[in-house]
């Protein structure tokens, strides 16, 4: 790709772009095909990609697909009936998945968004940062089942 976009080969350039954008849905396929396959519930937050689009965290989040992803997950649930759930996902970074304090130790801010790793000062709870909030938007969507609140 550098290398047509520097000989300025703009049709070559195009047609590696579509060839990513391909690769790309394509992998997006076969994993939400497998996520839909290997469990009964499937439960996502709530954060948009357009949400973001302000924050330096939108290129990366578009590159994701994550709103592609989100889509092929919940058709693909429907048709196998396997249970998909929204829920919001404010706090769900902030928020200790092991005590529920939110502890002055989280990750919070424009600053949190580096950290990866915390311990909960709270409850010495250990923490990877995207498992502690899966397991946070996991829960809230098991509250939502248990209570049978409608789907936004
Ligand atoms: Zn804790």
């Amino acid at each position: 790709m550098g290398i047509a976009q520097r000989a300025n080969k703009k049709k070559r350039v195009k047609a590696i772009h579509a060839k990513i954008k391909n690769r790309r849905k394509d992998a997006l396929h076969k994993f939400s095909t497998q996520l839909v396959n290997n469990n009964a519930a499937i439960i996502v937050g709530d954060v948009s990609s357009t949400k973001l689009v302000k924050t330096k965290m939108a290129k990366s989040v578009l590159d994701a697909g994550w709103s592609m992803l989100k889509t092929q997950l919940e058709y693909k649930a429907i048709a196998r009936s396997v249970v998909f759930e929204v829920v919001n996902e404010s706090y769900s970074t902030v928020t200790c998945s092991c005590c529920g304090a939110i502890p002055d130790s989280s990750p919070k801010g424009r600053a949190g968004l580096r950290i990866r790793e915390w311990v909960c000062s709270e409850c010495g709870a250990e923490h990877d940062r995207d498992v502690n909030a899966a397991s946070n938007i996991l829960a809230a969507g098991h509250r939502r089942l248990a209570v049978g609140i409608p789907a936004l």
